[in-house]
This record gives structure tokens, sequence and C-alpha cells, in this order.
């Protein structure tokens, strides 16, 4: 008789034992895994943001709140999101529970997050950055980024914010590589993109925007 150490299933051949995959033992797996210490670890800082105390890795991986934690852990690896913590936050204080996460308000909130807390200087930063990247690689100038850049490439880069609103919405080029988008494509960005929330920030933001439109000018982008 063979018993599985995870769902002490007793399997009567040796074969049936090998061949055994249980739920329990998928999760002890996953935990070992980097994602599986993220979704761990973002477990304990939601305990500690509702003000309970930090559980073990053995309550985690039979608590209902494991699988919401994994695809979390999936999603900010995917979003390659690495300070989750004031996202966290935010969710706690909106009472929005970890199933939720996830979906689509829960990401549009978590863009308005980013937009917000970092600061714009470095969210520039970030944009100059990943635009040298692809002119680079194309051997080209940072003025033909929007030349260079393919839609699917360009919407990416807004989703994960490596490209900030703050810039493209101020660039002409921008505009107008818009215009030759499909419609399904200027629809993902416009929900990446809430233009009306945008042209608040610019109007309440007049000095930062005069910056932008200077470095706008000097790279020509
Ligand atoms: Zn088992």
């Amino acid at each position: 008789m063979f018993k599985c150490d995870y769902c002490n299933t007793v399997l009567k051949t040796e074969r049936g034992y090998m061949e055994h995959h249980c739920e329990q033992m998928r999760r002890t797996e996953f935990m070992r895994t980097r994602e599986g210490h993220l979704a761990f670890q973002s477990y304990n800082t939601w305990m500690r943001a509702q003000g309970k105390r930090e559980q073990t890795a053995q309550i985690f991986l039979t608590s209902m709140y494991f699988l919401p934690f994994e695809r979390f852990a999936r999603f900010l690896t995917e979003a390659k999101v690495t300070s989750y913590r004031g996202f966290v936050g935010l969710m706690v204080k909106k009472e929005i529970d970890p199933k939720y996460w996830t979906d689509h308000r829960a990401y549009s909130m978590f863009i308005e997050y980013h937009d917000t807390v970092v600061p714009v200087e470095e969210q520039i930063k970030l944009t100059i950055n990943a635009m040298l990247k692809v002119v680079d690689r194309e051997n080209k100038n940072i003025s033909e980024f929007f030349d260079v850049v393919d839609n699917s490439e360009l919407i990416s880069l807004i989703q994960r914010r490596e490209l900030t609103p703050w810039l493209l919405l101020r660039s002409q080029k921008f505009i107008n590589k818009m215009r030759y988008m499909t419609e399904e494509q200027r629809l993902i960005i416009a929900q990446m993109i809430r233009a009306p929330l945008w042209a608040i920030k610019f109007k309440n933001n007049p000095n930062i925007v005069d910056d932008i439109n200077e470095i706008i000018f000097d790279l020509e982008i």
C-alpha cells in the first residue's frame, strides 16, 4: 500500500502512487517557486494591513485565500510590479476582497495607484529608458520611437506603465500613431489611460505640463 503524504489518499499500486497528483501536492510545489513566495508574502502583507496576525505557510496552504493570492502573484509577475504594498493597503481601505484583485476593475485601480504614487520625474525617467531600449535595438534615434515601435509592443509598455500617460498624451506623434490603430487597440488604450482623468491632472499641474512639453520638444518625441 502506498499513501500520499499530502492528502493521505491510499493507492493500491506503486504505479498509481507515481501517477498520483493532488491539489495539496500542487500547492506545496508552487510554494517552492518564486511566485509561490510572492503569493505567501502578499497574503501576509494583506493580513498585516488588516491589523491581523501573520500566518504560517501551513495555514496559507489550506486557506480559502490560497488561489486568489496565487492568481495575484501571477498578475504581479506579468505586470512586472515590484512594490505591491501600497496596492494591498488600497484594497483593504476600499474593502475589496482578494478574490477580485486580479479582475478588470482592480487592474485599473492598480494603474491609478501607480500613476498617483510614483513621482512624475520617476515615471518620465522610466519612459525615456523604455523608449531608448526600443530604439537602440533598432539602431534608431529616440525621435523615431513612434515609427519603430509596433502597436502591440506599445500597448504592453503602457500596460506595465513603462510608458507614462504624462508624456504620451502630450506627444503629437503618439496621438498620430493612435489614428492608425485598429478600433480594438484604441479601446484597449482608452481603458488603460482614462483621458478625462488625465485632462484634470494636466489642468491641475501646469508646471509639470510645461516641463514635459519641453522634454518632448527637445527629444522630438
Ligand atoms: Zn495526494
